[in-house]
C-alpha cells in the first residue's frame, strides 16, 4: 500500500507555483517536482534535434527514442534526457516559445504523468504544473489553484531576465483538448498578486491545513 502523500499546486505562468512549492519541500520535508521542467526538458531535446514541434508524429518519434529519467537531487527533482541534465538551456527564450505546443500532445502528456506519478512509489511531493490536481494526482485531497493578476505575472518573468510571453503560454495551456489548465475540484484558490513569499507560503498552509493535511514543520 502507498503511503506516500502529494500536494498539487497548479496555476498560471509565473503564478508562484515553484515557489511555494519550493518553500513547502522546505519547511516540511518534501520533495519538490516541477511538472513544468519534464515538458521543457522533451521540448528542449525536441529542437535541439531539429525537429519542429508543431509537427506533432514528428516530435511523437523524437519523444520515443528519447530515454527519459526523473530523480531526485536533495529535495528537487531531476529530470535527464539521453544521459544529459539540462539546466538554464530550459528556460531559454526559445524553449518558452513552443513549450507549450510540445505539451499539447497527448503522447507527450501520458510519458510524462506516468513518470510524474512514480515519485508517489518512493516519496511525499509537492508537484507543481498545470494539471496535477486534475489528471496526475485527482485523488489527493489537497489541492490549491494558485493565481496572481495577469500584470504581476508578467513582471516577475522581466524581473527573473526572462523573455517569456506568459499569456500566450496561458492561452494555449488553457485552451488545449488535453488536461487544459482549469481549477480542480476540491482545490483552495490562493491569489498571491499582494502576497510577499512568507504571507503567501503562510496563506497556503492554512489552506491545506484546511484540507486535513497534517505535516511536521522540518528543525
Ligand atoms: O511551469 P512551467 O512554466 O515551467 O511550465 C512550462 C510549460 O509546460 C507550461 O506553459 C505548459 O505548457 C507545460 N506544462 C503542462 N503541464 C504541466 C506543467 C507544465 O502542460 N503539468
Amino acid at each position: 500500500m502507498n503511503h506516500h502523500i502529494a500536494i498539487a499546486i497548479d496555476g498560471p505562468a509565473a503564478s508562484g507555483k515553484s515557489t511555494l512549492a519550493r518553500e513547502l519541500s522546505k519547511r516540511f520535508g518534501l520533495t519538490m517536482v516541477s511538472s513544468g521542467e519534464m515538458y521543457r526538458a522533451v521540448t528542449w531535446k525536441v529542437l535541439e534535434l531539429g525537429v519542429d514541434p508543431k509537427n506533432p508524429s514528428a516530435v511523437i518519434a523524437a519523444l520515443d527514442g528519447m530515454d527519459l529519467e526523473c530523480g531526485v537531487d536533495g529535495r528537487v527533482s531531476t529530470i535527464t534526457v539521453d544521459g544529459e541534465r539540462p539546466g538554464a538551456e530550459l528556460r531559454s527564450e526559445a524553449v518558452n516559445r513552443s513549450v507549450s505546443t510540445v505539451a499539447a500532445i497527448p503522447e507527450v502528456r501520458h510519458r510524462l504523468v506516468d513518470l510524474q506519478r512514480s515519485y508517489l512509489g518512493f516519496t511525499d511531493v509537492v508537484m507543481e504544473g498545470r494539471d496535477i490536481g486534475t489528471v496526475v494526482f485527482p485523488d489527493t485531497p489537497f489541492k490549491i489553484y494558485i493565481d496572481a493578476d495577469a500584470d504581476v505575472r508578467a513582471n516577475r518573468r522581466v524581473e527573473m531576465g526572462e523573455v517569456d510571453a506568459v499569456h500566450d503560454r496561458d492561452r494555449e495551456d488553457s485552451s488545449r483538448k488535453t488536461a487544459p489548465l482549469k481549477i480542480a475540484e476540491g482545490a483552495a484558490i490562493l491569489d498571491t498578486s499582494k502576497h510577499t513569499i512568507e504571507s503567501g507560503v503562510d496563506a497556503a498552509v492554512s489552506l491545506l491545513e484546511g484540507q486535513g493535511l497534517e505535516l511536521r514543520k522540518q528543525p
